[in-house]
């Protein structure tokens, strides 16, 4: 059973204008049962996918990178030419629903936007909580991941924007059919490559390489997510004086790795113990330094 807790977001973006008497008095977001139906099967988040989403870490109650988080809810809306989120409203309907959960150690909190329901132009939204599934296993002795062709170039963005990569939608039925597609092949996971042999990220998750002493991850106009754990991870590893970058890596160049990581908020830094038929060797202390730094975020 689920204990999620649920705010539904009566206010979730910005008013046109100044707000008359009856919008000022009425609340912004409200409790509500998530075992009772909520939604109008007419959403079109429902039917067509049509909004967009953020998944966030809250550890010991603080939520991580929520300000970057908030930023790419806004950017990702932009692309799907949503109306403008009111970012003030998302940040206290988050620290809301933290307050509401029961406190445990590792919760989760989505953030949903919906283009709502079809003409009535009015988004719907609302955020819940839930506690975070245990990722001890996954952050220690690691994953095994196979790479997968997305089926698009590396310059997608460019010339698709349509494609809508990089935004994080909630059309996320093709990033899990392609973890489906990793278990049948005996993996837990997924590092997508371009049709042009670029690599690019997880299908929820951004892929960081050590390689040389040097830190990588595909640069982010390659039409994936800009990581808010990728950021973070890249902080850990300037701090140990190690050089990070951002690059276009090519799939041949993964062979070279000395080590990698998948890094997404929720499950924070999983090293990588094999990429197709490669083991690759974990680096137990660094990983354990990584998921320190990352667990430690307060903000
Ligand atoms: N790439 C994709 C496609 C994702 O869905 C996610 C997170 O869910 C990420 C990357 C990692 O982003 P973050 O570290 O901000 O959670």
């Amino acid at each position: 059973m689920s204990h999620a807790t649920l705010f539904l977001v009566t206010r979730p973006v910005s008013v046109e204008g100044v707000l008359d008497d009856a919008q000022r008095a009425a609340p912004d977001f409200l409790p509500a049962d998530p075992a009772e139906p909520q939604l109008s099967v007419l959403d079109l988040g429902v039917s067509r996918g049509d909004g967009c989403f953020e998944s966030i870490s809250v550890v010991r109650g603080h939520a991580q990178a929520l300000e970057s988080h908030l930023e790419r809810f806004a950017a990702s809306a932009r692309r799907l030419d949503l109306p403008e989120p009111d970012l003030d409203v998302w940040r206290a309907a988050v620290h809301a629903v933290i307050q509401a959960h029961v406190p445990v150690p590792e919760l989760f909190v989505k953030m949903m936007l919906t283009r709502g329901i079809e003409g009535a132009n009015a988004p719907t939204g609302w955020v819940y909580a839930e506690t975070a599934p245990d990722f001890r296993e996954a952050r220690t002795t690691g994953i095994r991941v196979v790479t997968l062709d997305r089926g698009y170039r590396h310059d997608v963005n460019r010339t698709s924007p349509w494609l809508l990569q990089g935004a994080k939608t909630l059309s996320y039925a093709v990033n899990r059919a392609a973890i489906r597609e990793a278990h049948r092949r005996g993996a837990n996971d997924v590092i997508f490559v371009s049709s042009d042999g670029i690599v690019l990220e997880g299908p929820t998750s951004n892929l960081i390489l050590l390689d040389g002493g040097r830190v990588r991850t595909p640069q982010t106009d390659l039409g994936i997510l800009a990581g808010t754990t990728q950021a973070s991870a890249f902080e850990f590893f300037e701090s140990r004086g190690l050089r990070t970058e951002y690059a276009t890596i090519s799939a041949d160049e993964l062979e070279r790795a000395d080590a990698a990581w998948l890094v997404s908020s929720v499950r924070q830094a999983a090293p990588i113990n094999a990429i197709d038929d490669r083991e690759l060797l974990v680096d137990g202390p660094l990983t354990e330094g990584l998921n320190e730094y990352l667990l430690a975020r307060q903000e």
